[in-house]
């Protein structure tokens, strides 16, 4: 640890990004109890079908404290929380894929929604999964029509709709042969995904992989369920 990070941490104890208790250990990333409590996915359960993706993974189930920490993120301005949700996002990657991403990637948020919050959590956790998995980042597509909120829609078929024509490539994009990691927060019909990732295959991307904190729908299990 430098220095810098020494002092920060001392000014700044960095906190649980799930229940926000200060952490004994600063670089643990979360603490004890959530290490054990929180709702992980494991094995085939991390993975959820989307068309257009060569697979799409999560490390957690979207629930409980995972859904107030994604809350937390996304509208309290919890920056803190990208570089813990990258860890575990990162180590997910590690432990699904079956080859080496060039690049991380993200869905990104429309212009006016951006100027309305101020950042893109997905853009945010991508960034931090490429600090981990030593990755370059790079923008690939850009959100041009600015559809309903998808957690606004409960039938997946709107999902569909809604996330249908919103997007396409950026200018200059270079996807063609890249294996690529697509990030968001969370994976709820994988309408979003799908559309992202068939963008990418159309422009010449050789794999997408799809990657998420979390994933709606599913119940996960905790430590002492997974021992059952
Ligand atoms: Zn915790």
């Amino acid at each position: 640890m430098s220095l810098g990070t020494a002092i920060l941490n001392l000014l700044f104890p960095p906190k649980c990004p799930f229940c926000h208790v200060v952490l004994e250990d600063p670089e643990a990333g979360l603490c004890p109890d959530c290490q054990v409590s929180l709702p992980w996915l494991t094995g085939q359960a991390a993975e959820r079908k989307i068309e257009f993706a060569d697979g799409c993974y999560s490390p957690l189930a979207y629930r409980d404290r995972v859904r107030e920490g994604v809350h937390h993120l996304k509208f309290h301005r919890c920056r803190a929380s990208t570089a813990p949700f990258g860890m575990l996002m990162a180590q997910c990657a590690r432990d699904h894929l079956t080859e080496k991403a060039d690049a991380v990637t993200w869905t990104p948020l429309s212009r006016k929604r951006l100027r309305q919050r101020g950042f893109d959590q997905a853009e945010l956790l991508a960034r931090a999964v490429g600090k981990e998995l030593g990755l370059p980042v790079v923008p690939t597509l850009e959100k041009f029509r600015n559809t309903q909120p998808q957690s606004s829609l409960t039938e997946a078929a709107q999902r569909r709709a809604n996330a249908r024509g919103a997007y396409r490539l950026r200018p200059g994009a270079q996807v063609s042969g890249q294996r690529l990691l697509l990030v968001d927060d969370v994976v709820t019909s994988g309408a979003t995904l799908d559309e992202c990732a068939y963008l990418l295959k159309q422009a010449g991307a050789q794999r997408v992989w799809c990657l998420t904190l979390a994933q709606a729908g599913h119940k996960g299990k905790n430590q002492e369920q997974r021992k059952n």
